[in-house]
């Protein structure tokens, strides 16, 4: 699904990503944890190309998205991105939040999308919230809107950049059982967490990244059960005893 070569990514003299080389299949629930600072956001972000990696390719679906050729339009329609600040359309309504993008990628027609969309809410149980704006809504129900934003695209690949840190903490719950719930139907996923007990029981595997790299990619049972690598280590100890 997709297939990353000797990534790296540079800002002036600050290397923050070194010759990442990564295979993610199908349906793959990847957790990536790791310092703040260690180029988790920006690992993310290359892939659907918000940043522009500086050296290597990656490959999605076999096309290699950092080829000059390649629509990017095309590459954010399959891989798609929650963020940790929602970043809903403060002047559109939740139905116009979740229509926009793939009628205007001429993905569905405005009457499919609408229809999508309010399938998509009940799925995400706001459906009514159809005509509500967002500043409407509390924090959870945003990120689940946000969600069912990204889902109205059809996505193969969702990409979360710590989707429950700006919560607050009554509701992380309710979006961390949405992403449950999207990862049982095989979309490949990438989620930024500090959440442990999703990438404990959700993902199937864990990239630990530390200065740039992924210094460990193992399974969240060796992971929490049996961690190897001394900064792994003194990671989970930090975040685990706090
Ligand atoms: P994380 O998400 O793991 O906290 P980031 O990917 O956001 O880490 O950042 C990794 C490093 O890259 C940090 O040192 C950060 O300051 C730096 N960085 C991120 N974005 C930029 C940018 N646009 N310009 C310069 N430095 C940046
Ligand atoms: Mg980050």
């Amino acid at each position: 699904m997709i297939e990353i070569s000797n990534l790296s990514k540079n800002y002036g003299e600050l290397c923050v990503l070194k010759n990442i080389s990564k295979t993610i299949n199908k349906g793959d629930i990847v957790a990536i944890i790791g310092p703040s600072g260690s180029g988790k956001s920006t690992f993310l972000r290359c892939l659907n190309l918000l940043e522009t990696p500086s050296e290597g390719s990656i490959k999605i679906g076999g096309a290699d998205i950092t080829d000059k050729k390649t629509d990017i339009n095309k590459i954010r329609q399959k891989v798609s991105m929650v963020f940790q600040h929602f970043n809903l359309f403060a002047n559109k309504n939740v139905l116009q939040n979740l229509t926009l993008a793939p009628v205007k990628a001429e993905i569905y027609t405005p009457e499919k999308a609408k229809e999508k969309a309010m399938e998509l809410l009940r799925k995400v149980g706001l459906e009514s919230k159809a005509e509500a704006f967002p500043h409407k809504l509390s924090g959870g129900q945003k990120q689940r809107i946000a969600i069912a934003r990204s889902l109205a695209m059809n996505p193969d690949v969702i990409l979360f950049d710590e989707p429950t840190s700006a919560l607050d903490p009554e509701m992380i719950g309710e979006v961390l059982a949405l992403m449950k719930e999207v990862a049982k139907e095989g979309i490949t996923m990438l989620v930024v967490t500090h959440e442990m007990g999703f990438a404990r029981n959700v993902a199937n595997r864990i990239f630990f990244m530390d200065g740039g790299n992924i210094l460990v990619d193992d399974t969240p049972k060796n992971v929490f059960e049996n961690p190897q690598n001394p900064r792994l280590k003194d990671f989970l100890n930090k975040i685990l005893n706090h």
